[in-house]
């Protein structure tokens, strides 16, 4: 290596240093102004809409608020379903939005007790010889347990196994780009699986209201990043 080549290297060096120094100090003023972008109580209030429930959060059905009331919009084979009295009511206002523009919805699946997520993940072990492919959540680590999780699709796809094809029509777009004005989320977007460790599902809807559905969208982040945020906010402010 001639003295020249010493030189730029030693500049790329310095240069590459304070690029390193410049991107700490922005990392550090970051950190040290982190602040949480939602009220408070949204993470910590007994009603619980932004609870974390996956496989790494089994959900308690001791904490479970009951109070579950039958769905009041279409079903498939009109089928009694239940989710909180919140999500019920925000769900009635998604499905009239839609019809006024069009759009045909159907609710195929929303609260679930532990027993029955844990014969739906037996049945479908079962069928995939003895393998758990991700596909159905182990007992306690579905969200429809928590009674805020919905899947709703169009007419087309009722009676069928539900694929990312659906997110291909006109029902799950409309979900995708209006489900937030009724405080729900596409909770296991495409972008995310390695963060929610569930594949793309444009039909399962989420209740976390209308704050936090609005901030999650227009920040594309999911339960799990939200939570994350929540505890470098704590770590930050309060240890
Ligand atoms: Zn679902």
């Amino acid at each position: 290596m001639g003295r020249c080549d010493v030189q730029r290297h030693g500049r790329l060096s310095r240069r590459i240093l304070l690029f390193i120094v410049i991107d700490a100090v922005i990392v550090s003023v970051a950190l040290a102004s982190i602040a949480f972008p939602l009220p408070h109580e949204l993470m910590t209030d007994d009603e619980a809409y932004l609870q974390l429930v996956n496989r790494d959060h089994l959900f308690d059905d001791a904490t479970f608020k009951k109070d579950l009331v039958p769905l009041k919009v279409r079903t498939k084979n009109d089928t009694e379903l239940r989710l909180r009295r919140v999500a019920s009511r925000a769900l009635t206002d998604l499905f009239a939005a839609a019809e006024a523009e069009g759009v045909r919805l159907y609710a195929i699946s929303a609260y679930r007790d532990l027993a029955t997520q844990r014969a739906l993940y037996n049945n479908d072990v079962k069928a995939n010889n003895g393998i758990d492919d991700h596909s159905t959540q182990i007992p306690g680590a579905s969200e429809h347990q928590t009674g805020l999780a919905v899947d709703l699709v169009g007419r087309e796809w009722l009676g069928y196994t539900l694929t990312e094809a659906f997110a291909d029509t006109v029902e799950a777009r409309w979900l995708a780009s209006r489900c937030a004005e009724f405080g729900f989320v596409i909770r296991y977007p495409k972008t995310k699986e390695s963060i929610t460790g569930i594949v793309y599902e444009p039909w399962h809807l989420r209740y976390v209201g209308l704050e936090a559905a609005q901030y999650m969208t227009d920040n594309e982040l999911t339960l799990e990043e939200l939570w994350m945020l929540w505890y470098l906010y704590l770590e930050d402010n309060v240890l």
